[in-house]
């Protein structure tokens, strides 16, 4: 056995060299609140290598979609369909403004939510259908697209852990009428905490920026164009320093590189597990055709939660470091208090007990995978 001194992490947040002297260079800038320098280079990276028509950064993904849920102008009543397995941010935002969420079964082969199963949980409250790409893979957003559009619901892409990820060539977090991306420090790229919302339709523009800046036209002001800024509407705070946009502008420029380490690390893992998953004693993550994932997340599935209690304590004696995820919405308190579920949970719970995420981060060697591939196939033996 014998790893233990010597640990793989389950993540390990990216860094590249050149984050101390991007924050340096802020600190030297003397504007370490936000919109400066960097936050301007890193929103207009986002904009051009997404396509969208306008990239905010803010100060998590979990702030992205409570800006998009005060764009929705989402009331006390109002219905948001959701996934229930997906991280609490993406019910959280709309549910702070007084909406119900409304949980719809996933589809066991990507563990998105089922766009087949969306219509009939539309009633005359849906205003907001908000698709989870969970793993970096894209949801059907097509067909969803085509739901919002015939119903006239919004859709805000809860796109935390897409950053570089594509649905039919096309980047996630773009179809909706809002994106959110997240820097935190267990995704692709990192700022320690942030985020970004990317917005399609330019009129939506100048009302975010006063939401994000306290219900000022403060953004306005820094740009020259009034001489004084004023109380416009409500708002929060939702700006980043430009010390944390310096970090995560160091990651942007290596975004290849970073994305393609992962991308060699994913498919060694689905190299190796293939044999354990022909002969079925495992499953291994299915990628859409259509879809370009980013190497966000690799997961396998056991047979069932009992195996993957046994498996998770084999690894961390060896020490690997492995993790289950979500925790159903619908199935926790506040789940229960906000929330139901519309129509059968036949995958989400079951699949959720079955999913455990192998080590993942921009680091990981090669070596590395072997080993922890090594010690799931001794496992199984
Ligand atoms: C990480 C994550 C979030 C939250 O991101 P923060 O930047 O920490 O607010 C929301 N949704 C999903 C699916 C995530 O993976």
């Amino acid at each position: 056995m014998g790893r233990k001194s010597n640990m793989i992490n389950f993540n390990v947040p990216p860094y590249t060299g050149k984050e101390i002297e991007y924050m340096k260079e802020a600190v030297q800038n003397q504007k370490i609140c936000g919109d400066g320098p960097f936050t301007k280079k890193c929103s207009e990276w986002i904009e051009a290598k997404t396509g969208t028509a306008k990239c905010l950064l803010t100060t998590s993904c979990t702030h992205a979609t409570e800006l998009a849920a005060l764009l929705a102008d989402i009331k006390e009543g109002d219905e948001v369909i959701l996934p229930s397995y997906t991280f609490v941010s993406t019910a959280d935002a709309f549910v702070l403004r007084g909406a119900k969420a409304v949980f719809v079964d996933i589809r066991p082969d990507t563990m998105n939510i089922d766009e087949t199963l969306i219509e009939d949980a539309v009633t005359d409250k849906t205003r907001v259908i908000a698709p989870v790409h969970y793993a970096g893979v894209g949801c059907e957003m097509d067909v969803i697209m085509d739901i919002a559009d015939r119903h006239h619901l919004m859709v805000v892409e809860d796109a935390a852990q897409a950053i570089m990820a594509s649905y039919k060539g096309k980047a996630l977090g773009t179809f909706g009428d809002f994106g959110c991306f997240s820097f935190h420090e267990t995704k692709n790229f990192s700022m320690g905490e942030g985020g970004a919302l990317l917005i399609r339709d330019k009129r939506y523009v100048e009302k975010a920026e006063i939401f994000r800046e306290k219900g000022t036209d403060r953004s306005k002001y820094f740009r020259g164009e009034v001489d004084k800024y004023r109380w416009q509407d409500y708002g929060s705070s939702y700006l980043p320093s430009d010390m944390n946009a310096a970090y995560l502008y160091a990651q942007l420029e290596l975004a290849d590189e970073i994305t393609q380490a992962r991308m060699n690390r994913w498919n060694q893992y689905r190299e190796l597990l293939t044999p354990l998953a022909d002969e079925g004693r495992i499953e291994l993550p299915y990628i859409p055709p259509h879809c370009k994932h980013n190497a966000h997340m690799f997961y396998i599935k056991t047979k069932d939660m009992e195996e993957r209690t046994r498996l998770d304590a084999f690894l961390k004696e060896r020490g690997v470091h492995a993790v289950f995820h979500y925790i159903p919405l619908h199935s926790a308190p506040a789940g229960r208090k906000y929330g139901r579920f519309h129509g059968e949970d036949r995958y989400t719970t079951r699949e959720s007990e079955r999913l455990f995420r192998l080590p993942m981060f921009y680091t990981l060697t090669e070596d590395e995978v072997t080993y922890i591939t090594d010690q799931v196939k001794a496992f199984y033996r």
